[in-house]
């Protein structure tokens, strides 16, 4: 069977929202210039913050698009389970619907239903919706009106409640505000359907019980004193993601299953020499049990940092030394890591995945396929400098290999943090090599270095407390220039059909 293309289930959502009077605009830059209380976009509400805040008039009542978002610092970190888990990427697709004082719940939840169920054709008894249980604080009742409309779709067992972490949305401590409503898909095996509800496995990290959909309310503006007053015009913002729309209409149990990833993965399974088998481990926090799962887990995290690498660089943003370069940085780092030492590739790699990516998504994503050759030879510089430093890590470990044994076989944590200060070589990677050498890391020690002196990073980490924080600070260099956030205003026709 073949799979569904992206490309054709993309357009299906953006055409399905054109014919209900949304004007298509092109996703802005995955980099942030002009807000400095965010490094990323983190979400398709974040380009049109001003709007929802009153800053400046939205050019249209009805928006849909699909925005490029990265969760990879502050407020949204998905890092660490990236490769792990088989649903969160670094860099996504939000697909979105927005009005801007125009329709609100009612048309939201049907065009949400109409498209899942006869644009998709998702089957109606996989779906699980929820609602706001009420309380935010301030004796906000339960949103009965939206658990009303849901039951003119779907029976009760399918409609759950939820507390203010899932199902209440504010853009920071004082802002728009609104309960929303979460649509989950539960793509087990009848067998595995019938054995258990999927109704207990929403929000339970289950890998084929997933969120798809988010509908936000904004009902509500919260105050300095915590009180919420309602707003004079209701909007509504939604997030779908693209990818977890490819697992559920293409029928896999993997968002790298889908047509998203597939193209990537078959090239890296074919370089490396090593076959892709879409084993996982049972939760993210266990380690690979096996050979399979150590490789799978190093070819999805290749798969899907050189999405967010090749695409934060085409936005604009170099990796360097600080803030969102830094993290740039450090994913691009992770990734070397990962092909270093699960799929042995001791020369640069990630950089011939680049013309692979910027063909398959040049049809929505322009902006790759246009600095292809610059974006290219970015990171396979980046890949020289930091295989050269594994190097010389390498061989300082070698050297040290003496004093660890003496010292009961094990390295201790002042030296592993050297080396991963000075060095840059990462603790986990030390810890791997000890363990080939029949030597421990002391983590403890490591974790005490680590915090007495003060990270490079955190600016990043301190910034993103919520989807809206007032400023810190903004010194971060912005080297290349792509183009901007008005300039994408400006094309705001470009994808109209
Ligand atoms: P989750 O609970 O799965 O982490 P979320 O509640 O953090 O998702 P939202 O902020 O509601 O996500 O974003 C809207 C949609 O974007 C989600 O319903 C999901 O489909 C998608 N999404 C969120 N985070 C990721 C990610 N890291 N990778 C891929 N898709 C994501
Ligand atoms: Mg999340
Ligand atoms: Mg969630
Ligand atoms: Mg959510």
């Amino acid at each position: 069977m073949s799979l569904p293309t992206a490309s054709h289930v993309r357009q299906q959502f953006l055409d399905f929202f054109a014919s209900k009077g949304h004007h298509i605009v092109p996703s802005a830059p995955l980099v942030v210039k002009d807000d400095p209380t965010l490094l990323f976009i983190n979400s398709g509400m974040a380009p049109f913050k001003d709007y929802f805040l009153g800053n400046k008039p939205a050019p249209y009542n009805r928006i849909a698009d699909t925005q490029k978002c990265l969760r990879v610092s502050g407020k949204h970190n998905d890092l660490e389970e990236v490769g792990y888990d088989t649903y969160h990427h670094t860099m996504f697709e939000m697909l979105g619907n927005w009005s801007f004082g125009d329709y609100f719940k009612k048309d939201a939840i049907n065009w949400a239903w109409e498209l899942l169920t006869d644009v998709y054709k998702l089957e109606k008894d996989r779906l699980y919706v929820t609602y706001f249980e009420g309380d935010a604080g301030d004796g906000t009742g339960p949103d009965t009106e939206t658990q009303d409309l849901w039951r003119q779709y779907t029976t009760d067992d399918r409609i759950l409640p939820g507390n203010k972490k899932d199902n209440f949305w504010e853009m920071g401590d004082t802002g728009p505000c609104g309960p929303c409503t979460e649509i989950h898909i539960d793509l087990r095996s009848d067998e595995e359907r019938a054995a258990k509800s999927g109704r207990e496995l929403v929000n339970a990290d289950h890998p084929q019980v997933v969120e798809v959909w988010n509908n936000v309310f904004m009902e509500f503006q919260r105050l300095a004193d915590k009180s919420l007053i309602k707003l004079p015009a209701q909007s509504v913002d939604t997030g779908m993601g693209f990818e977890r729309l490819m697992m559920a209409v293409s029928g896999v149990k993997s968002n790298y299953d889908t047509d998203v990833f597939q193209p990537l993965i078959q090239f890296i399974a074919k370089e490396v020499g090593v076959e892709y088998h879409g084993t996982s481990p049972a939760t993210v926090n266990d380690q690979p049990a096996t050979e399979n799962e150590r490789t799978d887990i190093a070819i999805r995290v290749i798969a899907d940092h050189i999405r967010a690498i090749a695409f934060t660089i085409a936005d604009g943003q170099l990796p360097s030394n600080v803030k969102a370069g830094y993290v740039i940085r450090r994913i691009l780092r992770r990734a070397v890591r990962y092909a270093f030492s699960s799929l042995n590739q001791k020369q640069p790699f990630l950089y011939k995945l680049v013309p692979v990516l910027a063909d398959q998504m040049a049809g929505i994503f322009p902006e790759l396929k246009a600095q292809q050759a610059f974006v290219t030879r970015v990171i396979e510089e980046e890949e020289i400098a930091f295989l050269k430093t594994l190097e010389t890590g390498l061989r300082r470990l070698d050297a040290l290999e003496e004093t660890a044994r003496q010292n009961g076989n094990v390295i201790d944590g002042k030296t592993a943090f050297e080396l991963s200060d000075t060095f840059g070589f990462p603790f986990d990677l030390t810890a791997l090599i000890a363990r080939e050498k029949g030597l421990t890391v002391d983590e403890e020690g490591f974790k005490k270095a680590l915090e007495a002196q003060k990270g490079r990073s955190r600016g990043d980490q301190e910034t993103e407390q919520s989807d809206w924080v007032t400023v810190r600070d903004t010194d971060a260099p912005n080297v290349f220039v792509g183009y901007d956030q008005d300039e994408a205003t400006a094309h705001l026709l470009r994808y109209r059909k």
